[in-house]
């Protein structure tokens, strides 16, 4: 078992950060420790997902919410005012940003090469990591050359290479476990020796999430079934302090086989001191998690032992404060406290206050790598055969909610191979995000035919959502279908020059439905209103509705790639409510997006046209678009358009002939 030691001096230098004043308390438990009595801090980064600078690479700008460089300045402040500290990440480093996807499909990872994450890792001094479920995301090659570069132990007991009888007897893919042996020092200043024990486990969904790398090469087992075999073990081998470092979220307390976020059934096992959690990418402890069985959101403990959660992208860094007590040359814990350290702050008028200031020395360790992967954003990583534009995308099928459509459907479907679901047709849902409105004239998506870069894609999709699949009957695909719809306006047949949209509907609440074919029958009113309140029980806008030339019967069975959002409610859609998803995907849209481009090499998002309104003769509306438009009218298929002069405030004013 490797061991790794890490200076617990005192260090008493002064805090020069931005909101240094208000952190540089001494901690209570540090001036309060006796004789035999030692305070231990343990800090937790997780879901760093190579968050290292500052940076939004895919809107290619400095942000103050992420950063590797920044949680470091919280960690200093700790460090100085604990006498003993350990450092730990929670996993999920080495994917999820441009960064990652730039040393994973174009720098690559040879022999002795170092991964930026882990140069910022080393730079920091961690004493220990885990796997997330997203180290698996570039194959294991990857992750053991990546892994090689390391100073720290890397531990992870729920990931085998070959199965034994019981889990202590397989070979694990990394260390199950590792036991630091330290030194403390307690009130009186005398040091004593502590073997800190730290074990690790990921989610087993990852034999799913990436099956095609994993499925013949290694086994995941069930988080619970592995901790209790290891923690004995563990206690057998010395370990005075065991801690979980549980890439897994907080969850139901009751224990189910398999479950993916284990943390609180794990906190129940005897022998667990203390856990660090993550995977769900949000804080602990936290009024998210009021109400859950056997957690208090406030004080921050699961079962009655300290558990943190660090947010994501260095947002927090959560920290466990031990006061450990020696009773006959063992130790015990004697008390605790939870809190995160945010490294920004939103104001009431939603801008953001930096916190902290970057840590130079992991901004200099990986300055290159940053560099490099901004060159990488701004240049064609893919090529498009058609221009990728949303100034049609409320009145046609279009090319940039194609787009989104194809690559969702694309992972979906690798997604759901050999689930029970695998045989169901696959639809995609998805909708216009930059489609002018409030966002102004120029507020739209519009990349050229040829090269892609990393930074159209945050165009394309401009929020940090993660990929979803819902089960619905085609009763639910069809109402779902009419509630999109209630984005227009009630037409009169035979009228003209009618105002088509609504501007009380959002455009991210229109939802394109790709892989079936319909029409909208704009002379009947809107079966929903823009709230998605039921106000028109017998209006039925959406017309000829067919799978396959077939038409849509209510009981038909289907399943739609969609986002987190949608199916977990957001807009209010029927068949989203949260009670259809079958696959709550690991990775973003917008991953998936970039992921498809790079491995396809040169895309074709031609609209297929599979919507369109119904015919209505000698009807006419109006619609305001962006007045770049004009340049793609040739090209929108399915409906007839001509320019109608100029509208309010910059755009450009279009007639459409139902
Ligand atoms: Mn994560
Ligand atoms: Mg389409």
């Amino acid at each position: 078992m490797p061991t790794h030691r890490l200076p617990m001096t005192r260090r008493t230098f002064l805090n020069t950060t931005a909101a240094g004043a208000a952190l540089t308390m001494v901690h209570p438990f540090s001036a309060h420790a006796a004789a035999g009595q030692a305070h231990l801090r343990i800090m937790e980064t997780t879901d760093l997902h190579v968050h290292v600078y500052p940076y939004d690479y895919y809107s290619d700008r400095e942000i103050d919410t992420v950063g590797l460089a920044r949680t470091a300045a919280h960690v200093a402040d700790i460090r100085a005012e604990a006498t003993n500290s350990l450092l730990v990440d929670n996993g999920d480093f080495l994917q999820g940003n441009p960064m990652g996807d730039y040393i994973a499909y174009e720098r690559g990872m040879k022999e002795g090469d170092m991964h930026p994450i882990i140069t910022a890792m080393n730079s920091l001094g961690f004493d220990a990591s885990t796997l997330g479920n997203h180290e698996f995301n570039y194959g294991l090659d990857f992750l053991m050359k990546s892994l090689a570069g390391a100073s720290f132990p890397v531990v992870s007991a729920n990931v085998a290479k070959t199965l034994g009888a019981d889990p202590t007897g397989d070979t694990t893919l990394v260390p199950p476990y590792v036991i630091l042996e330290r030194s403390l020092t307690d009130g009186a200043g005398e040091t004593h020796p502590i073997r800190i024990g730290l074990i690790g486990f990921v989610p087993p969904q990852i034999m799913n999430w990436d099956r095609r790398h994993l499925e013949g090469n290694v086994s995941a087992r069930d988080i619970l079934e592995t901790a209790q075999a290891y923690v004995p073990q563990m206690r057998e081998d010395g370990a005075d302090i065991i801690i979980a470092l549980s890439h897994s979220g907080i969850g139901s307390a009751e224990a189910t086989e398999g479950m993916e976020n284990a943390s609180v059934p794990l906190a129940a096992i005897d022998g667990i001191d203390a856990l660090m959690t993550g995977h769900s990418h949000l804080v602990f402890p936290s009024p998210t998690y009021e109400g859950f069985a056997a957690v208090d959101a406030a004080t921050g403990t699961i079962h009655g032992k300290p558990a943190t959660m660090g947010g994501f992208w260095g947002s927090h860094l959560g920290v466990i404060d031990l006061m450990l007590e020696r009773e006959g040359g063992a130790w015990r814990v004697a008390g605790q406290s939870v809190e995160t350290r945010p490294i920004s702050r939103r104001e009431e008028d939603r801008s953001i206050t930096a916190l902290v200031e970057s840590d130079s020395a992991i901004l200099d360790a990986v300055a290159e790598d940053h560099a490099e992967t901004l060159a990488y954003v701004r240049r064609a990583v893919g090529k498009t055969d058609a221009p990728l534009h949303s100034y049609f995308a409320l009145v046609a099928d279009d090319p940039s909610v194609q787009i989104v459509s194809i690559a969702q459907k694309w992972y979906v479907e690798q997604m759901l191979a050999g689930t029970e679901h695998a045989g169901l047709p696959i639809l995609s849902a998805a909708a216009p995000f930059k489609a002018g409105g409030r966002g102004g004239p120029e507020y739209y998506t519009d990349v050229p035919a040829g090269d892609v870069a990393i930074k159209n894609v945050a165009d394309l999709y401009l929020y940090p959502n993660t990929v979803r699949a819902v089960r619905v009957t085609g009763a639910e695909l069809r109402d779902w279908l009419e509630r999109s719809v209630g984005i227009f306006n009630q037409v009169e047949p035979g009228g003209t020059d009618q105002v088509l949209l609504n501007p009380e509907f959002p455009s991210y609440n229109f939802d394109v439905i790709d892989g079936v074919t319909y029409e909208v029958d704009l002379s009947q009113p809107s079966k929903f209103t823009p709230k998605g309140e039921l106000a028109n029980a017998e209006a039925q806008r959406i017309v000829n509705l067919t799978y396959n030339g077939e038409a849509v019967t209510d009981e038909m069975e289907f399943v739609i790639a969609t986002n987190n959002y949608r199916a977990s409610g957001g807009g209010d859609f029927p068949g989203a409510k949260g009670d259809t998803i079958i696959l709550e995907a690991p990775d973003t849209n917008r991953d998936v997006i970039v992921r498809y481009i790079v491995e396809q090499g040169t895309i074709d998002p031609k609209a297929d046209a599979n919507w369109r309104f119904a015919p209505l003769p000698g009807t006419t509306v109006l619609f305001d678009t962006g007045p770049a438009a004009e340049k793609y009218i040739d090209d929108v298929k399915g409906v007839e358009i001509e320019p109608a002069g100029e509208g309010p405030d910059g755009f450009a004013r279009f007639r459409i002939g139902l």
